[in-house]
């Protein structure tokens, strides 16, 4: 007999009640942050609210707050709204909550009071796997991403962006002042309803002028030279592509490559990298508790200064050079060509020459050594090394720790290839998550308290995948 699986008639009464925790596997997720959260001392990572007032309306727990925000951001619910609404329907946070269902306003508040000690959760977490001993490898991939804030293009001004539309109304100004002269030449209702029609819009656009002057004044008083309407703290950055760009900011994360899992995290307003590896690296090595760490970025972090900081604090940095030799470009010989002999302090050059030292001088706050030779003039090679009568190759007092560095990179070609499996994996699932969407919260601070979220749902799930929801429990009850 052919037959589907049967439901049950829902107005059919049980017998013996089923109760909430038979929802719930044993393999569920929620589990692992019943279990997380419980073990957390929420008066030292500084929540609000843990012992109660003793007048008024009972407030919540924040143990259930911070419940509801780990599993929102695990399960791509970050809106408090939603999460108000998922409170009151989904089986595994009722479970979670004991069937409290905040309201909106209560969970957004949590979300908006606690960001300190919601970052200090994040930390703890990454405490916790240091303490289960996941970090044993001590190597660090270290990569930033652009998240959208909550802040359109055209909300976010500069001087240039503003220029260019001010000339768009100004354009189109005298375009309709002309037209209403043609207008005012000819007679007519219909010349008469069309005049109106055009001073009315030369009226709205000569009002959006004032308001861009008044811009303009707020852009030049900025540090910047950069505003943002909606989000005062969300800037203006390009990305990857050519010619793209969003208004938003700069996600910094620390991955190990072991387990890739982020081990520091910071969220920046600079839309570029090159001051960030040093002050990521020593995040992670203080998140991983290592003494000694290799910090491997790409070539958007390459900064002689950042390197060095790296090599001082005990971190082994990794960073290729970026192709930027002007000669290169156009053909002829890069510095990249002339081999240093630290034994004798000299350069050879492609022609055989040797290059001594010259002079040193002071630029850019780093400190160059100029090389040079005396046999240019007469070299065959001259027209594919110089424009200049002699070619001078400039060095850094400390280049020994890019050299080192370089040394180092070339012994592990596959370096490159680990960077981008371990560091792109953690923002490519967090973006998926997001979706097309951007951050919630508006200004750096709640910005940062809304990754550490993020971090703190991705690095859970991804530790649970690694070791299993029971053995996951244990490990958090042991830590
Ligand atoms: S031009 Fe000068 S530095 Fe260049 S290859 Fe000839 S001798 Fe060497």
């Amino acid at each position: 007999m052919k037959r589907f699986v049967e439901g049950e008639d829902r107005r059919q009464g049980v017998l013996l009640p089923e109760c909430l925790d038979d929802f719930v596997a044993e393999e569920n997720q929620v589990r692992v942050i019943e279990a997380f959260v419980d073990e957390l001392d929420l008066t030292a990572l500084g929540f609000d609210g843990i012992t109660p007032a003793a007048t008024g309306r009972p407030s919540y727990h924040p143990s259930v707050l911070l419940k509801i925000y780990i599993y929102g951001y695990i399960n791509q619910i970050a809106s408090s709204r939603r999460l108000e609404r998922e409170a009151r329907r989904n089986v595994e946070l009722m479970w979670l909550t004991g069937r409290l269902a905040p309201d909106f306003k209560t969970i957004a508040d949590f979300r908006k009071d606690n960001g300190p000690a919601i970052r200090a959760t994040c930390r703890r977490f990454v405490e916790m796997c240091r303490r289960l001993n996941l970090f044993a490898h001590a190597v660090a991939a270290i990569d930033g991403s652009k998240f959208k804030a909550v802040n359109a293009r055209d909300k976010n001004f500069t001087r240039a962006k503003l220029q260019k539309r001010m000339e768009q109304v100004e354009a189109s100004i005298e375009r309709y002042l002309s037209a209403l002269e043609t207008a005012d030449r000819q007679e007519g209702e219909l010349a008469e309803a069309k005049s109106a029609r055009l001073k009315d819009k030369i009226a709205s656009l000569r009002d959006q002028m004032r308001k861009f002057k008044a811009i303009e004044v707020a852009v030049d008083a900025a540090p910047d030279k950069q505003i943002s309407l909606t989000d005062p703290d969300a800037r203006s950055m390009a990305t990857s592509g050519k010619g793209t760009g969003v208004v938003g900011y700069n996600v910094q994360a620390a991955v190990d490559t072991q387990h890739h899992l982020i081990v520091a995290h910071e969220v920046t307003n600079i839309g570029n990298d090159r001051s960030q590896l040093s002050t990521m690296a020593k995040g992670a090595q203080a998140a991983m508790g290592v003494r000694e760490l290799t910090a491997i970025a790409d070539r958007g972090y390459f900064k002689s200064e950042e390197i060095l900081a790296c090599e001082a604090a005990g971190v082994a940095p990794l960073v290729p050079k970026p192709l930027t030799s002007g000669a290169k470009a156009d053909g002829r010989f890069g510095k990249q060509d002339f081999v240093y002999d630290p034994g004798e302090d000299v350069y050879r050059c492609p022609g055989g020459q040797t290059l001594t030292w010259r002079h040193s001088n002071v630029e850019e706050g780093l400190t160059l050594h100029c090389y040079g030779t005396t046999k240019c003039t007469a070299c065959a090679l001259k027209s594919k090394c110089t424009l200049s009568r002699e070619r001078r190759v400039k060095r850094w007092e400390h280049e020994a720790v890019l050299d080192a560095m370089q040394e180092r990179l070339d012994r592990a070609p596959e370096t490159m290839r680990i960077r981008r499996q371990t560091a792109e994996h953690p923002f490519g699932t967090i973006k998926a998550w997001m979706g097309a969407t951007h951050f919630l919260t508006r200004t750096l601070e709640k910005v940062r308290t809304e990754m550490s979220l993020h971090v703190l749902a991705y690095n859970l799930k991804r530790m649970t995948a690694i070791l299993g929801v029971q053995p996951m429990i244990q490990a958090v009850r042991a830590a």
